[in-house]
């Protein structure tokens, strides 16, 4: 997997948790004034080995967890959903889940939006994330709070679910107007 950076950080609104930086960003352009540009790159020097990274990212939450009822493991980057990362979004969110379940709060940051998290098929690389922060990071809409730009979404699974069934209900209906 490639990973930028872990450690210990508030990329929740409420909740201490552990960040996993990926390395690798496949938005096109970047975004203006983005604050990791040296994520966007993907190289051999991050390359890291999965297991040695479950542990270390774990002994991180459960640390946490000796002091907080609740925390957070936060995906962000670089572009977790990037190609290069997704199935490492799967594995750790499924790992970690499993393991710590509504003890543990995942958060996804992507640049994508629901809308393009269902047309290109990446629904089973999201499916143990409680939360999510989607859309680009657009420095017009900056603000000091969370998320970093107001046209951000920050929703929850109950909601991020309601959105994926209204837009594959569209889809269905668009494409059943040209059979
Ligand atoms: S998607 Fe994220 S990492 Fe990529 S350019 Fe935008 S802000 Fe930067």
């Amino acid at each position: 997997m490639y990973i930028n950076r872990i450690g210990t950080f508030r990329d929740h609104p409420d909740l201490l948790g552990v960040s996993v930086y990926f390395q690798g960003c496949d938005a096109e352009p970047k975004c203006y004034m983005c604050h990791n540009p040296e994520t966007w790159l993907v190289s051999e020097e991050y390359k890291r080995d999965p297991e040695k990274t479950l542990k270390i990212i774990n002994e991180k939450i459960s640390n946490l967890l000796t002091h907080f009822p609740k925390v957070s493991l936060a995906l962000l980057g670089g572009e977790p959903l990037a190609p290069n990362n997704r199935k490492d979004v799967l594995l750790l969110s499924k790992h970690f889940k499993e393991k710590y379940g509504s003890r543990l709060v995942i958060l996804l940051f992507s640049w994508r939006t629901p809308k393009d998290i269902v047309r290109e098929r990446l629904l089973e690389y999201v499916q143990y994330v409680d939360e999510f922060v989607l859309g680009r990071y657009l420095h017009k809409y900056h603000q000091d709070g969370f998320p970093a730009s107001k046209n951000q979404l920050h929703i929850d699974r109950e909601t991020f679910e309601k959105m994926v069934n209204v837009i594959k209900r569209r889809e269905h209906r668009d494409s059943s107007i040209f059979i």
